[in-house]
């Protein structure tokens, strides 16, 4: 794997203020496969300056023409989709075909979205006697985790590029190999030295440096919800904007009329792919007692069936984290139906699917983001019980409605807390805003509602 030993700093490739490196591990062999350097509150520093000079220029830039740097951007990333790949399975361990689709694919269609929005979006507009500006924000502090590495970066620094903001990204420290190819094909496209930097560091450190630079106007960060929570305190304390999205416990709720094999089927798959480390994963299966318990033959079958198709989970501390989890199921009186804490390889981080029928509300694996291949199975007795269950977490990010009748899904899932639902399946729509209610977080990504995050209005009254 390649690895730039500087950050990519106003336009160039310079050496880190320190010596500090991190290692990067591949979490199939364990082995490393690169190093990049530990920033500092130096480096951080550097970058803030380099996208503070930069902002002027980029803002005054017509949003034609960054829509044209934005469409250079995609096909930069496009002409590197098979090495995006190759990276991120390196990196995350995800099998290749699906880091081909998903850790590469996706993030081509949000900055290809973005190129569009950035020439259509109206940045101007008329309010009875008044003109209203909408304005970049300034520059943006954007901290990103490991699970979807490129996504998480495009989902930030497209929609800010195309508000006319600049941008310093400290990415996750095990995945900062993606990091440094976006930074490429942003070098590729033709983007203005400043708009975009990168500092590559440990959370705590350069992270943390760069959440409270007083030079900072928007931090966006999207991670845990403990880093999250400082993160938003101290952007409160010093007045600035801030966007947070953070974990999840999402509800798949199976009504009595739903197509119940294909709504355990898809429901299993959520909650695998990525080897569980999404978000937004339905990780609570809602199922109607008179149904449950051949949904959990249904569900332990399809999770059995995953064997070692899936990848590894990030690194030994997640590993252990979602052990200890399984662990806690256990103790807490779940009936175990698939998986467990066996590791299906002797190395790596991997986790088998597991599946736990039995779960109750209260307990850790019904109330916790896990982030890993486990999922609880929750019997309801009626559809308000299932209304309670689904909105009794601290989260509330995303979900799923199956029913007979769409008609049925829709109303169901009008009375769920959560910024997201799919009915009957959905399908991924990169237009579609994403984001939590309650402690899931503040603000939303993706299509229109991300970019107005990095836009603030001015009204002239004539
Ligand atoms: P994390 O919140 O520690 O890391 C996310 C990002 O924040 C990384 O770039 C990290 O370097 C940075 N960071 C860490 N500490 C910081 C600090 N004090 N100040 C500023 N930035 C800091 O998450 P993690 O340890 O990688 O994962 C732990 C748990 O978080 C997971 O098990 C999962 O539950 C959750 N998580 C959620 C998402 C999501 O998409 N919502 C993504 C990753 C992890």
């Amino acid at each position: 794997m390649k690895a730039h030993d500087g950050m990519y700093i106003d336009g160039t490739w310079r050496p880190a203020a320190g010596r500090d490196t991190i290692e990067v591990v591949n979490p199939v062999d364990e082995q490393v496969i690169g190093r990049v350097p530990a920033g500092t509150a130096e480096d951080v520093d550097a970058a803030v300056r380099a996208a503070r000079a930069a902002f002027p220029g980029w803002a005054a830039t017509p949003p034609a023409e960054r829509a044209a740097r934005l469409a250079a951007l995609r096909d930069a990333l496009v002409a590197r989709k098979d090495e995006i790949a190759e990276t991120v399975t390196a990196e995350l361990g995800s099998p290749l075909a699906f880091s081909q689709a998903v850790h590469a694919g996706v993030p081509i269609l949000v900055a290809g979205s973005y190129a569009e929005l950035a020439a259509t979006h109206d940045f101007e507009e008329k309010v009875g006697n008044s003109t209203v500006y909408q304005e970049p924000v300034g520059v943006v502090g954007a901290i990103t985790p490991w699970n979807y590495p490129l996504h998480q970066i495009v989902a930030k620094v497209a929609p800010a590029l195309a508000a006319g903001c600049t941008v310093v990204l400290k990415p996750a420290e095990d995945t900062p190999l993606t990091a440094q190819l976006f930074a490429e094909a942003v070098a590729d496209a033709g983007i203005p030295a400043g708009v975009f930097n990168l500092v590559t560091g440990l959370g705590p450190v350069a992270g943390q440096a760069l959440a409270e630079h007083p030079d900072v106007d928007l931090v966006s960060f999207t991670g845990s919800t403990a880093v999250g929570r400082r993160i938003g305190a101290t952007a409160g304390a010093a007045v600035k904007r801030v966007a947070l999205e953070l974990g999840g416990k999402s509800a798949n709720v199976i009504l009595p009329s739903a197509d119940l094999a294909k709504a355990v089927a898809v429901g299993v798959a959520n909650v695998m792919s990525n080897s569980g480390q999404t978000c937004s994963a339905w990780t609570r299966m809602l199922v109607h007692t008179g149904q449950y318990e051949e949904a959990v033959e249904l569900a332990a079958a399809a999770a059995a069936k995953y064997g070692d198709r899936i990848g590894p989970v990030v690194n030994a501390k997640q590993r252990d984290r979602v052990r200890g989890y399984i662990d806690k199921g256990l103790a807490e009186g779940a009936r175990l139906v698939a998986g467990g804490t066996e590791s299906p390889h002797a190395q790596g981080y991997f986790v088998s699917p597991t599946v736990f029928a039995d779960v109750t509300e209260g307990m850790s694996i019904a109330q916790e983001e896990i982030f890993g291949p486990v999922l609880s199975i929750i019997r309801y007795e009626d559809e308000e019980d299932a209304l309670r269950i689904a909105n009794g977490t601290v989260y509330g990010l995303a979900g799923a409605v199956w029913a007979g009748e769409e008609a049925e899904a829709v109303a169901f899932a009008r009375r769920l807390d959560t910024g997201q639902v799919d009915i009957n399946g959905g399908r991924f729509n990169p237009l579609a805003p994403f984001g939590g209610y309650k402690q899931s977080g503040v603000g939303r990504e993706l299509g229109s509602h991300g970019l107005s995050e990095y836009l603030q209005t001015k009204s002239l009254q004539f």
